[in-house]
């Protein structure tokens, strides 16, 4: 199978990272569970929208991304299973250079340029699966849809969009018949 993989708030905590850098910068105290909107600006009602966005254009924020628990023991055991894994993101061009090295490659060590597609219209892109958290780019898709559990997306139905549900790697690592990481 060819599996397309999202990758902020799929395989690396990037929204998670951007609140508690957030409130480190600026002193305030919101929890990332209690996001409701894909736009995390409206969890800082504080704050402007320039001082949330500009947050993820600084190449130290990137340093400080984490992956997700099982993402890299999943996506290494899908490939050694013989699936063609793909990173398929809507990374923004100005910290790709840090984002690609200091995270997708240091931690996901297996995965080249070559495993990436930068897209923010993945639905032009095809494959047998598309894991991610972000409605948006499942809908229309010809492609099996995971949906990754992520505060922002919690009260969507997503079966009643015919896509399933995955709360964190362990279910996609199921999902896939895979041994447990
Ligand atoms: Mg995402």
């Amino acid at each position: 199978m060819t599996i397309l993989v999202d990758m902020d708030d799929t395989i690396v905590n990037s929204t998670a990272r951007w609140v508690d850098y957030a409130n480190h910068r600026y002193g305030t105290a919101v929890r990332y569970d209690d996001l409701r909107d894909w736009n995390v600006a409206l969890a800082f009602p504080m704050l402007t929208k320039e001082q949330i966005y500009a947050l993820p254009y600084e190449e130290d924020f990137w340093r400080s991304i984490t992956p997700l628990p099982g993402a890299a023991e999943t996506l290494s055991a899908l490939k050694e299973a013989g699936h063609r894994v793909l990173i398929v993101t809507n990374s923004h061009y100005v910290c790709l250079k840090v984002k690609m090295e200091e995270v997708l490659f240091r931690y996901f060590p297996f995965l080249t340029w070559d495993d990436v597609i930068l897209t923010s219209q993945k639905q032009l892109i095809r494959g047998d699966v598309l894991i991610d958290d972000g409605v948006q780019n499942l809908v229309g898709g010809d492609y099996e849809k995971l949906l990754f559990t992520q505060p922002h997306n919690r009260s969507f139905d997503a079966v009643s969009a015919g896509m399933t549900r995955v709360a964190d790697w362990r279910e996609i690592a199921a999902y896939f018949h895979l041994q447990e990481p």
